[in-house]
C-alpha cells in the first residue's frame, strides 16, 4: 500500500490515455461534451474506498462527495452545494451513502483520542455511538463493535438527506431520487446494501408517505 512513485502515476495517466484511444479515437471529444451521470454517491475519503475503481463505474457515471466518515452534513456549503447541482441539475436519480467498515473517522469518534480538527468533524458519530451504546456494548470484538457502528453510521446518513431542503424540494415533483446506504466490507471487497427502515421514517414525519422505492 502506498507505493505508487509520482512519477508512475503520470506515466499510469499516459498509458490510460493511450488504452482509451485505441478503443475510441473520440473519447476524449466525446467526454468533453458533458455528464449526465445517474447516481450521486457519499463515501469516505479513506484511500483504501476508490468508488469509481471499486464498481468499475468509468468516467462520467457517478458525481461522487467524499469526506471523512461519509457525513452528510447539514451546514456543510461543500456538501449542500453538490447535493443540490447534481439534483436540481443533473437530475440524478439515487443517492448512494457509501461507508465502510475499518473507517479511521469512526475509531476517533470511539475513542476520542486527539486526531486534531477531525474529531469535531466527527462528533456526530459520538453521539450515534452514545445513543446506540446499549447495542453496541454487547459486541464484545472492538473491531466489530466499530463495523456496527459503521453501519449505523450509514443508515444515519441516508436519513439526513431526508431533512435537507433540497431533497424537500425534490419530493414534491413527480420524480425525486432515491435513497440508499451500502457499505463496503474492506474485509472481503463485497458492496453491501444496508436496509433502511422507510416505514419507521415516514411514521416519525421524516418522509412522506409518498415516497416510494
Ligand atoms: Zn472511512
Amino acid at each position: 500500500m502506498g507505493k505508487l512513485i509520482l512519477g508512475q502515476l503520470l506515466e499510469n495517466n499516459r498509458k490510460w490515455i493511450k488504452k482509451q484511444i485505441n478503443k475510441d479515437p473520440d473519447y476524449f471529444k466525446k467526454l468533453a461534451l458533458g455528464q449526465s451521470p445517474k447516481y450521486l454517491m457519499v463515501g469516505c475519503s479513506d484511500s483504501r474506498v476508490p468508488l469509481n475503481n471499486l464498481l468499475k463505474a468509468p468516467p462520467g457515471e457517478i458525481f461522487i462527495h467524499r469526506n471523512i466518515a461519509n457525513q452528510v452534513s447539514l451546514t456543510d456549503m461543500n456538501f449542500l452545494s453538490v447535493l443540490e447541482y447534481s439534483v436540481e441539475y443533473l437530475k440524478i436519480e439515487y443517492i448512494i451513502i457509501v461507508g465502510h467498515y475499518a473507517c479511521g473517522g469512526l475509531a476517533a469518534a470511539i475513542d476520542g483520542v486527539d486526531q486534531g480538527l477531525m474529531e469535531n468533524w466527527v462528533a456526530p458519530i459520538k453521539d450515534l455511538y452514545i445513543n446506540n451504546f446499549k447495542e453496541l456494548s454487547k459486541i464484545e470484538d472492538k473491531q466489530k463493535m466499530a463495523d456496527k457502528l459503521s453501519e449505523i453510521n450509514v443508515v444515519s446518513q441516508a436519513r439526513n438527506i431526508f431533512k435537507t431542503a433540497v431533497m424537500h424540494r425534490a419530493l414534491l415533483k413527480e420524480t425525486y431520487p432515491k435513497v440508499l446506504a451500502w457499505i463496503f466490507d474492506i474485509y472481503t471487497g463485497e458492496m453491501k446494501e444496508m436496509h433502511l427502515p422507510l416505514e419507521q421514517w415516514k411514521e416519525e414525519g421524516i418522509l412522506p408517505k409518498h415516497y416510494e422505492y
